[in-house]
């Protein structure tokens, strides 16, 4: 790890939990906006992680970043985020290819809805409809493309996806520029309190450090920190359509991410005319059928989604996740990642994705043996509604839990920054905690995928 240095002082003013996309985010953004305000600099902030910048799920992330939500709340957040990548693509290795939504029936209204939205807030897209013009645009693009059932096309200009680990390693220089302290080896072990209920210190197992202010960002051990803050394992959610409060909901849930990579050259997966392609995630009810021996894999709604990647060294994607069946406090999140003995993808994903890269391109079929068989996957811990929550708790301690699709919302800590300097944030507004409880919820879409 690229930290700043291994000595841990007694106190800082600001203190942030976890080297991942959203507490290095929000360092480096703090940092800035301390400066700007006169009220300190980066040397008032200490980042102190258990292991080490990119440790957590923004290093193994597939790191697409796209606009395609849903909800009108995400894609606000979703395209301020777009913005901070685009404002230095070089440091976070942003690559700007664009991304495209690609959907049988079952998901064109949704789409389409999403598309309208799109234009309202002017984030650039193109919005295809009908088989035959759906083929007909995908063929424009790559040759080979063959997936049947397609009614709709959203073709993101903006977006695209970044190098998981050289974005971090980015963020943390620019962070660190600014004097922040990035220290890893530091296990938070529970929060001390005062008087009034305010964070006083942090424990860890390198003792205490006294603060005024802590950001929490665990990413999949967001439950961990819940728990050390002594919030409810269980809540109420409002209906809102019909009033009716539903208690006793658990607040975490994780799921099981399912990514590969397919070992070919990331070039095989060029344009037409030679270029890098979008990223490409494809939901459909067209069955899916082994690329092997041909074989029924499901006649079921399923997704992928694919990009060439020289950083993984092939084509790298994933597909649909998985509920971890399972109470939240019987899940082992150590070791992570590839490390986990239980939570990486085994046969049947690359049988699935490979023969679903096959089903949406020729180029592809035919090349199941070229698939790595390394530990890959990883779990995130997800809220109830599957959607973010960002918000203060024991007044000085701000929680960053992004239910695990967050990578790509590396504007979040810009606005946490503001938040934490005074100024409310109207797009983080949308992701309280007291949404539950007042039935201020998002909309559901008809995506296979708990993040759309
Ligand atoms: C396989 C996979 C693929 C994904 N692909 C995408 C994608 O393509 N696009 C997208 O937008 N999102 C994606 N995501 C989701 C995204 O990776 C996460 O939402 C995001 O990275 C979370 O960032 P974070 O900073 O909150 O947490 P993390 O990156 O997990 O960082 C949390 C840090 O906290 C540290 N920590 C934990 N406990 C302690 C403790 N007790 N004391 C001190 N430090 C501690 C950890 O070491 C870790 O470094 C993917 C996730 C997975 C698992």
């Amino acid at each position: 790890m690229s930290a700043s240095s291994n000595t841990l002082d007694s106190q800082s003013p600001y203190i942030i939990v976890g080297a991942g996309i959203h507490g290095l985010s929000t360092a480096y953004h703090l940092a800035l906006e301390l400066k700007a305000r006169g009220k300190g600099d980066g040397r008032d902030i200490l980042v102190v992680d258990k292991t080490g910048i990119s440790a957590g799920a923004s290093g193994i992330a597939c790191g697409v970043i796209r606009n395609n939500y849903f909800q009108p709340a995400m894609r606000e957040l979703m395209a301020h985020s777009v913005k901070i990548w685009e404002s230095d693509p070089a440091a976070f290795s942003y690559h700007p290819v664009g991304y495209m939504q690609i959907s049988s029936e079952s998901m064109h209204e949704d789409v389409a809805s999403i598309h309208q939205q799109q234009q309202a807030i002017g984030y650039q897209s193109s919005f295809i409809e009908g088989a035959a013009d759906c083929t007909a645009y995908m063929r424009g693009i790559f040759d080979d493309w063959q997936a049947q059932g397609i009614t709709s096309v959203l073709h993101e200009k903006s977006g695209g996806y970044a190098n998981n680990r050289k974005a971090l390693e980015g963020l943390a220089a620019k962070a660190e520029a600014e004097g922040v302290r990035i220290v890893g080896g530091v296990t938070v072990t529970g929060f001390s309190h005062d008087n009034s209920g305010a964070v006083s210190a942090v424990e860890t197992d390198r003792g205490n450090i006294s603060c005024d202010y802590v950001v929490v960002a665990p990413g999949p051990w967001a439950k961990h920190f819940w728990d050390m803050l002594q919030l409810p394992s269980t809540i109420c959610i409002k209906n809102p359509q019909s009033g009716v409060i539903t208690s006793d909901i658990p607040m975490w849930i994780y799921w099981s991410l399912q990514e590969g990579t397919l070992g070919v050259d990331p070039k095989l997966q060029q344009t037409n005319d030679g270029k890098m392609p979008p990223v490409i995630h494809v939901d459909t009810d067209a069955p899916l059928y082994s690329d092997v021996d041909g074989s029924l894999i499901t006649d079921k709604m399923w997704g992928i989604y694919y990009k060439p990647d020289f950083h993984f060294d092939g084509i790298q994607g994933g597909a649909a996740p998985f509920i971890v069946d399972k109470s939240a406090d019987a899940v082992a999140v150590d070791p992570y990642g590839a490390e986990s003995p239980e939570f990486i993808v085994g046969e049947d994903f690359a049988n699935m994705w490979v023969s679903a890269l096959a089903h949406c391109q020729k180029r592809f079929s035919g090349t199941m043996a070229q698939y790595k068989k390394e530990p890959s996957g990883g779990i995130g811990a997800f809220t109830p509604d599957s959607f973010p929550l960002f918000d203060r708790f024991h007044q000085n301690c701000y929680m960053i839990a992004d239910s695990n699709h967050g990578y790509k919302m590396i504007g979040v800590g810009k606005l946490v920054a503001e938040e934490i300097c005074g100024d409310n944030s109207r797009l983080l507004e949308p992701f309280r905690f007291s949404r539950y409880i007042e039935g201020r919820l998002h909309p559901v879409s008809n995506s296979p995928f708990p993040w759309s």
